[in-house]
């Protein structure tokens, strides 16, 4: 709250010696376990499940409890996205390369943060010229696939990119457990 036109500042207690000690309680027993993955971008390329042609993902979190999913979605040039609609929220980064929607007539360039609202439906496209495009997803729900007219062809949610995981690891040697280490 401002006084006088000044912000006014809450004082936290702190001492000089304790402030690098670290926390000195156990999590919450039923607290989940942090994910940590330390080559996010995936350089073996046995992590990125292919979704279709020209297309890929690599899972990060698939969050079974609260029905969302992080991953790194690539696409090489001429890929297509097909064209679905979000009945929750979307956060995206551009990591490398750029893309559009059909529906929109921005660019999301190397380094864009974009939101995308419910009730979006769009296609994505990777235009001529980019070798390789990776954007960072967080996808909450479901994904629903449909025509231009908006009839229903499909669906992801969670659960299917956990199915397209187990398989894929199968496939490829991992193992279809691998996927657990993504899962909470
Ligand atoms: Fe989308």
């Amino acid at each position: 709250m401002a006084k006088n036109g000044k912000p006014q500042f809450v004082e936290i207690p702190m001492s000089q010696d304790d402030s690098l000690t670290p926390y000195q309680f156990p999590f919450p027993t039923e607290a989940l376990e942090e994910i940590v993955v330390p080559d996010a971008a995936a350089l073996d390329e046995r992590e990125w499940v292919p979704q279709a042609k020209n297309v890929w993902f690599r899972p990060l979190c698939l969050n079974r409890s609260q029905g969302y999913w992080m991953n790194l979605l690539k696409v090489k040039q001429a890929g297509v996205l097909s064209r679905h609609r979000h009945a929750q929220p979307v956060h995206g980064w551009v990591i490398k390369g750029k893309w559009h929607y059909l529906e929109h007539d921005w660019v999301a360039t190397e380094g864009s943060y974009v939101f995308e609202p419910p009730g979006e439906t769009h296609t994505l496209v990777v235009p001529e010229g980019v070798d390789e495009m990776i954007t960072f997803f967080q996808v909450n729900g479901v994904m629903i696939y449909v025509d231009p007219m908006g009839e229903t062809l499909g669906y992801e949610d969670v659960f299917t990119k956990i199915d397209m995981c187990k398989r894929h690891y199968e496939a490829v040697g991992l193992g279809a457990d691998y996927v657990q280490r993504y899962i909470r």
